[in-house]
């Protein structure tokens, strides 16, 4: 052990694990590479102020629970507590929405941070695989997104997951709502802070987990009950989509999510097996985002789906991905001579694509099979000199224990025609 440890609320994946952790990353993207969404990389950190704008003054996320740090050319900054502000602000920089191809479909994977109170599936470094379209308002587009998702969960075998789906209405409907709840909440019994909220964001009131928040707030008008013509019209068309694709909902009135800037559709999976750190991703439309950042009027839809989470959920689901073997075979020399003629025969066969390791450190035989063994390897090709000078390697197979000698020309053949 060193000096060191992991700073808190974080953790190192480490192999075997980290081999579930990346096939998971590769799952939640798959559907998207097969919908047209495009990969996308933006820094670790951007201006501040992007977060302060685009996530929202009034959110947790803003005012707890950014890294920031000043640079020595004198730059505020902050490591990217999520994807979608950073993700629109480079496809306005790179003028994507002017291509006249809209939406523009985007897809991302990576770390972000919050300084977070940390505790099982919450971290100060987590991972998320993310999804945006902009630039077109289509309950088709909402509903795409949405089923991408169910697939990429159901692609890994998960069953216990619900998705939570509610409307948060648009410029025409909110404001009177938002005055509606307003004067609601303002009758309440509320501590400071919430007061303050009620008067900055009190859509997010509802979002409040506390019980006796909770209980104060039955009878608290819905926005359900609000929304104007067109938000209903666009919210059926996206539940009915739904329906037609086979994706159950529940409807949340109360779901409002913890960042400023969505409209309309709102949607978040949890996961029953989780405890309190239920939400294993989510989402939805921000039609007003683009605007808030300085570009120009860009109705726009997105996802983020937690990774860790995911891998929290294969979990409480006994759920065990079958993963390929890292190794396939595995090279034991006998001998110094055997050792350069077998390193070679390990880089042909890796470059005819299968994957090789070696019995570094010049292990005697039964180091050498241990280390076989431990690799996961479905085959062992052993070499001595006396072997070489027959011009054959032997080639083992770890299951049935049956050797075989195999002339050296055709190994790689060989090789590829047992494992398939
Ligand atoms: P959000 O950006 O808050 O909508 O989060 C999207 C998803 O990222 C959540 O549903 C979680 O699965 C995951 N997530 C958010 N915050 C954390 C965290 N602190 N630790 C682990 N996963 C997180």
């Amino acid at each position: 052990m060193s000096t060191f440890k992991a700073p808190r609320g974080t953790y190192d994946l480490i192999p075997p694990v980290s081999a579930t952790f990346l096939a998971v990353r590769e799952a939640l993207a798959a559907p998207l590479k097969r919908a047209g969404y495009g990969y996308m990389e933006t820094p670790g950190f951007e201006n501040v102020e992007l977060f302060a704008r685009g996530v929202g003054e009034s959110t947790d996320i803003v005012t707890k629970e950014m890294y920031t740090l000043t640079t020595k050319g004198g730059d505020q900054l902050a490591l990217r507590p999520e994807g979608t502000a950073s993700v629109l602000r480079a496809a306005l920089e790179a003028n994507l929405h002017k291509g006249g191809n809209l939406p523009v479909k985007l897809w991302y994977s990576g770390s972000y941070y919050r300084y977070e109170r940390p505790q099982k599936g919450r971290y100060r470094h987590f991972s998320q695989v993310g999804a945006e379209a902009i630039g077109a308002e289509d309950p088709a587009l909402d509903a795409e997104l949405i089923i991408l998702a169910v697939d990429a969960y159901r692609s890994l075998g998960l069953r216990n997951f619900r998705l939570l789906l509610n409307s948060l209405g648009d410029k025409e409907c909110r404001p009177a709502y938002r005055a509606a709840l307003q004067e609601f909440l303002r009758g309440l019994d509320l501590d400071e802070d919430t007061r303050r909220r009620v008067e900055i964001n009190p859509l997010r009131v509802l979002d409040d987990k506390r019980e006796a928040v909770q209980q104060q707030l039955t009878g608290a008008p819905l926005l359900r009950d609000h929304l104007c013509e067109a938000c209903k019209a666009y919210h059926e068309q996206v539940r009915e989509l739904l329906t037609a694709a086979g994706v159950a909902y529940q409807d949340d009135p109360k779901l409002v999510r913890g960042l400023d800037y969505y409209t309309r559709t709102t949607f978040e999976f949890v996961h029953d097996g989780l405890g309190s750190q239920s939400a294993v991703g989510g989402g939805g439309r921000y039609d007003g985002l683009s605007e808030m950042i300085g570009g120009p009027e860009l109705p726009s839809v997105g996802w983020a789906l937690g990774v860790d989470r995911t891998v929290l959920a294969l979990e409480a689901e006994g759920i065990e991905l079958e993963l390929p073997a890292p190794t396939s075979v595995y090279a034991v020399p006998l001998g110094e001579e055997a050792r350069r003629a077998l390193f070679g025969v390990v880089t042909e066969l890796r470059r005819a694509g299968i994957a090789t390791d070696f019995a570094f450190g010049g292990r005697g035989l039964k180091g050498a099979m241990k280390g076989a063994n431990r690799s996961g390897a479905r085959f062992a090709v052993i070499a001595g000199e006396r072997d070489l000078a027959e011009g054959v390697i032997q080639l083992k197979d770890l299951e049935s224990g049956e050797q075989t000698p195999v002339p050296l020309a055709s190994v790689a053949e060989e090789l590829r025609d047992r494992l398939g």
